[in-house]
C-alpha cells in the first residue's frame, strides 16, 4: 500500500560520497514502444548507449515481438562520485494484446534479484565477486494521452510497486502544451491516489534541513516527471545545448522550463541515489524476504 513509504524512517542524509570503486545503481526502463525510452537512456548517459529505432525497419517490424530484457552498463562520474550504472531496458513491453506475461516477466526478474541476494546472504562462504542486481528504480513511461492513466499503467505500477521504487514519468512530454501537461500531471496523481498505486515518494523527514525539505516538496509537486529526450546538440548563444528543433522553436532538454529531464537526472544520479538504494535494500527487499520466509515456514 502507498503508506509503506511513510512508515519507513529514513536517515537524514541521502548523499553518498567517496565511493571509489563506484556506487552500483540499477535502473529499469519500462513503457510502451516509441515513448523515447532508448533516447532517454542515451540522453541520461550523454552518449549513444543504444541506437534508437528510426523507423527505417518499420516494414519488417510490424509484427509485435516478445518483450526482451536488455542490459547496458555505463560508468558515470557525477559530482565527484563514480556510479556504475546498470540499465535494464524492456523493449517490446505492452506491444501484445495481452500484457500479463510482460508483467509477470518483469516481476520475476525483480524477485529473482532478491532471491539471489537472499541465497548469497545464507552462504557460509561469501562470493567476493557477487553482483547485487536488485533494481533500485523503475522508470515507468506514461503515454502522453492527455486523458488519464490507462489500464496497463495502473496494472503495472500496482503490481510492481511493492517490489521496486516506481517513478512515473511522462514520455515525449513535448507533445503537450504547458496547460495540457499541467492538467495531465494532476489527473495522473489523482489516479495514483485513487487506485492506491505505490509509487516512490520523496521523503518527508522533519529533521532534514530547510533546503532538503523544500527540495523534496518541489520534487513531489513535479510528479510525474515530464521528460523530453534528445541526443542532438545545437548552438545557442555560443554554447552547446541539447535540443529538439521544430519549425517554431526548440525544446531544450536540460532547461527546467522546458522539461523535467534535468530534475529527474539529478534525482537519480545525485540527490536521491542513496535513498533509492536504501529503500530497496531495507524496505522492499526486507519485505520480500519476510514474505518468502514466512511462506516457507507454513
Ligand atoms: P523507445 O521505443 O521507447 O525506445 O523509443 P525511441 O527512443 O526509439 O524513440 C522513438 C522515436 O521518438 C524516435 O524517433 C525518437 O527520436 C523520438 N523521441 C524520443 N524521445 C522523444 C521526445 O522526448 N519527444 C519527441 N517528440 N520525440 C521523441
Amino acid at each position: 500500500s502507498p503508506s509503506v513509504y511513510s512508515q519507513y524512517v529514513r536517515p537524514s542524509s541521502h548523499r553518498y560520497k567517496n565511493a571509489k570503486k563506484g556506487l552500483p545503481f540499477n535502473v529499469m526502463l519500462v513503457g510502451p514502444s516509441g515513448l523515447g525510452r532508448r533516447t532517454f537512456l542515451n540522453t541520461l548517459c550523454e552518449r549513444a548507449i543504444v541506437i534508437p529505432d528510426d523507423g527505417e525497419n518499420a516494414e519488417t517490424t510490424k509484427l509485435p515481438e516478445a518483450m526482451k530484457i536488455q542490459h547496458y552498463t555505463v560508468d558515470i562520474e557525477e559530482d565527484g562520485m563514480r556510479i556504475l550504472l546498470n540499465v535494464i531496458d524492456t523493449p517490446g513491453f505492452g506491444d501484445s494484446i495481452d500484457n500479463s506475461d510482460n508483467f509477470k516477466e518483469i516481476q520475476d526478474y525483480l524477485e529473482y534479484q532478491f532471491d539471489e541476494v537472499l541465497e548469497e546472504e545464507n552462504r557460509i562462504k561469501r562470493n567476493p565477486k557477487f553482483r547485487d542486481g536488485r533494481v533500485h528504480a523503475l522508470l515507468y513511461f506514461i503515454t502522453p494521452t492527455g486523458h488519464s492513466l490507462r489500464e496497463i499503467d495502473i496494472e503495472l505500477m500496482r503490481r510492481l510497486g511493492s517490489r521496486v521504487n516506481v517513478i512515473p514519468i511522462i514520455g515525449r512530454a513535448d507533445s503537450m502544451t504547458v496547460d495540457e501537461l499541467k492538467k495531465f500531471k494532476k489527473r495522473i496523481m489523482q489516479d495514483i491516489d485513487f487506485y492506491r498505486i505505490p509509487v516512490y515518494m520523496f521523503p518527508t523527514v522533519d529533521d532534514d534541513d530547510e533546503e532538503t525539505i523544500e527540495e523534496n516538496n518541489e520534487l513531489r509537486a513535479s510528479l510525474p516527471f515530464a521528460v523530453v529526450g534528445c541526443e542532438e546538440v545545437v548552438e545557442k548563444d555560443n554554447r552547446p545545448v541539447r535540443a529538439r528543433l521544430y519549425p517554431w522553436g526548440a525544446v531544450e532538454v536540460d532547461n527546467e522550463e522546458h522539461s523535467d529531464f534535468d530534475r529527474l537526472r539529478y534525482v537519480l544520479l545525485n540527490s536521491h541515489i542513496g535513498d533509492l538504494r536504501e529503500i530497496t535494500q531495507n524496505m522492499l527487499y526486507e519485505n520480500y524476504r519476510t514474505e518468502k520466509l514466512s511462506l516457507e515456514d507454513n
